[in-house]
């Protein structure tokens, strides 16, 4: 298939993805699935939600993510339903992150559990606005998503003044959330001497901050301009293949995308 032209995705993203589909081959098939299921969503509006600042009082009063609360979760699983045709039980778990529940059901019901988890959070992508995707340094210090609740998959090192913050990328809905410099998300681990950090061929694109205590690692982004390609998880599926012959352990996603 062509991506190149399809319509409600920016063009100027594309050619860079393209550039990026030059040099990594492999991920061609990977990256058509995903920009698939990203375009059979493009033209969904998202949902009327409470403003910026009433979301970040709401989350912090309790802790408890947006879509986890039970004056949201009806609102998001009503929208999703329309735009996936997946059974509402089965939609629940996976906003709930019932792993378990998640692999019997599609078990049960012969579907096929990668897809149906893709196309959930491709759904859920597009219904969270965009306003309230970014979250700045105090805004929400857990370690998982102020919106959907999924630990992060990725960080991005972003340059902020004379120095860089560090930004969480959610995996599911998408949202940026900053977070304490150093230390590990998955475990709390934040002793310089227990972490340690693999670069790639030399570049400093996307590294693996490795925990020593719990052996999670993060893919970490460290460019300036705006990681379109680097912060989709699928695009840098082959550091997972070598952080896993490593034996390291991916803790923010359940699939391998
Ligand atoms: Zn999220
Ligand atoms: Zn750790």
């Amino acid at each position: 298939m062509s991506y190149r032209h399809q319509k409600g995705v920016n063009m100027g993203k594309l050619r860079t993805l393209d550039e990026y589909l030059a040099e990594h081959e492999f991920l061609r098939e990977t990256a058509n699935f995903n920009l698939q299921l990203e375009q059979r969503f493009a033209d969904v509006q998202p949902l009327d939600l409470p403003s910026r600042d009433e979301v970040l009082k709401l989350v912090n009063a309790d802790e408890i993510p947006l879509l986890q609360r039970d004056d949201f979760s009806p609102k998001i699983l009503d929208a999703v339903e329309p735009l996936t045709n997946l059974p509402r039980e089965l939609s629940e778990k996976l906003l709930q992150q019932d792993n378990l529940a998640v692999h019997e059901i599609c078990a049960s019901s012969r579907l096929n559990e990668t897809l149906t988890r893709k196309t959930f959070w491709a759904a859920v992508d597009k219904l969270v606005p965009d306003e309230l995707k970014l979250w700045q340094r105090d805004e929400w210090t857990e370690n998982f998503c102020p919106i959907c609740g999924r630990r992060p998959v990725m960080a991005w090192l972003k340059k902020l003044n004379e120095g860089r913050a560090r930004y969480l990328s959610c995996g599911g809905c998408r949202t940026l959330w900053h977070w304490r410099r150093v230390g590990c998300p998955y475990c709390g681990n934040v002793d310089l001497e227990r972490i340690h950090i693999i670069e790639f061929d030399g570049k400093r694109t996307i590294r693996l901050d490795v925990c020593d205590e719990c052996h999670a690692y993060l893919k970490t982004y460290g460019e300036d301009d705006e990681p379109n390609i680097y912060l989709r998880d699928w695009a840098t599926l082959h550091l997972d293949l070598s952080a896993e012959e490593q034996h390291l352990l991916k803790c923010g996603a359940v699939e391998l995308e």
